[in-house]
């Protein structure tokens, strides 16, 4: 099977034929059709991040696709059915994160297309307990990015604590930001969009924004607090600026949620104005099974738009060019089928 494989950190991906993967007790073999291209895929590739993935490997991880085969001891999925493998590829579904529906802390997850071969290939592996079901009507191309780029910032949302009497700001109209923003505007909040790029921003006011900042022609820290100041600030944008500015944007007891993870890794945030603003911080990492149900079930029901462009394989290297420079309106998806 062809696959794009990851050989060193300072290298471009290879496209090469690979062997197709055969399912061992609770995994299941998924012939893709999509895999949307994330962010995180470039950092895996690139090595950016403290813990590397052990080379080589196969990115992905918001990979659609049809069961093909199935190992013994699985009952989860059967052959023909779609599913959507997440970034939450394994967790051990014992321990106190797991059993507490915090799966996603779970000390022993395995993640897909880092620790375990993901979605650029022609078919991937998984564990049958964490593929999540595809419901009919969702079109494979829009299930990809709702995968990871959907489930990540709908439980931030929800981690915002988002409500109809809300002023939430998201930082960043990306592949992330563009679908935060409509689950904030479903949890019934004011939505603020804050972006560098007018495109991006006019994107975000098609989706629903009730109104847009221009961070490189106005200052969101003075338009927000002109507001009141926002209850709640969704970070997405890799700049740690944006984090910095997102917290100054917030008003007293607002909540600041960390989505988005720039290289950079820090930044400076004041004790004092934390301590008599009330001001909740919180780290959001994508979401669990139940919250991409979830996901897939609003998009079911028309409630969300996927904005993506489609690529084939052979041109991984420059889609993650193109991420890179930001030059796309939303999300990229490899189309695997003819
Ligand atoms: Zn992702
Ligand atoms: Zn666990």
């Amino acid at each position: 099977m062809k696959a794009a494989v990851v050989h060193a950190f300072d290298k471009p991906l290879v496209v090469e034929d690979v062997a197709k993967p055969t399912p061992g007790p609770g995994e299941v073999i998924v012939k893709m059709e999509t895999s949307g291209i994330c962010h995180t895929d470039i950092h895996a590739a690139h090595g950016d991040w403290p813990v590397k993935p052990k080379l080589p490997f196969i990115p992905g991880h918001e990979g659609i696709g049809i069961v093909e085969s199935i190992g013994s001891q699985v009952t989860e999925v059967k052959e023909g059915d779609r599913v959507a493998l997440p970034w939450l590829g394994y967790a051990c579904g014992s321990c106190e994160y797991c059993v507490s529906g915090w799966e996603t802390l779970c000390l022993k997850q395995l993640n897909t297309g880092y620790a375990i071969n993901g979605s650029y290939g022609e078919y991937a592996k998984a564990f049958a307990k964490y593929v999540g079901k595809v419901p009919k009507g969702i079109d494979p191309k829009e299930a990809a990015p709702l995968t990871c780029a959907g489930v990540t910032t709908y439980k931030a949302v929800k981690m915002s604590g988002a409500r109809s009497s809300d002023l939430v700001a998201i930082f960043g109209v990306g592949g992330l930001g563009h679908l935060a923003l409509q689950y904030a505007k479903i949890a019934g909040a004011t939505v603020a969009a804050v972006d560098l790029f007018d495109d991006k921003l006019k994107m975000a006011k098609e989706l629903g924004a009730d109104l847009t900042i221009n961070a490189s022609k106005q200052d969101p820290v003075k338009e927000l607090q002109k507001l009141g100041g926002a209850d709640a600030v969704v970070c997405t944008a890799v700049s740690p600026k944006s984090f910095e500015q997102g917290f100054y944007s917030l008003r007293r007891g607002g909540t600041l949620v960390f989505v988005g993870l720039p290289k950079e890794n820090l930044i400076q945030i004041p004790i004092f104005q934390t301590v008599l603003g009330g001001i909740h911080i919180v780290g959001s990492i994508v979401g669990n099974r139940l919250d991409l149900a979830e996901v897939f079930e609003l998009h079911a029901a028309g409630r969300t738009k996927v904005y993506l462009e489609c690529r084939k394989l052979e041109t991984i290297n420059e889609c993650f060019h193109e991420v890179e420079t930001g030059k796309i309106p939303a999300r990229l998806v490899i189309d695997y089928r003819k």
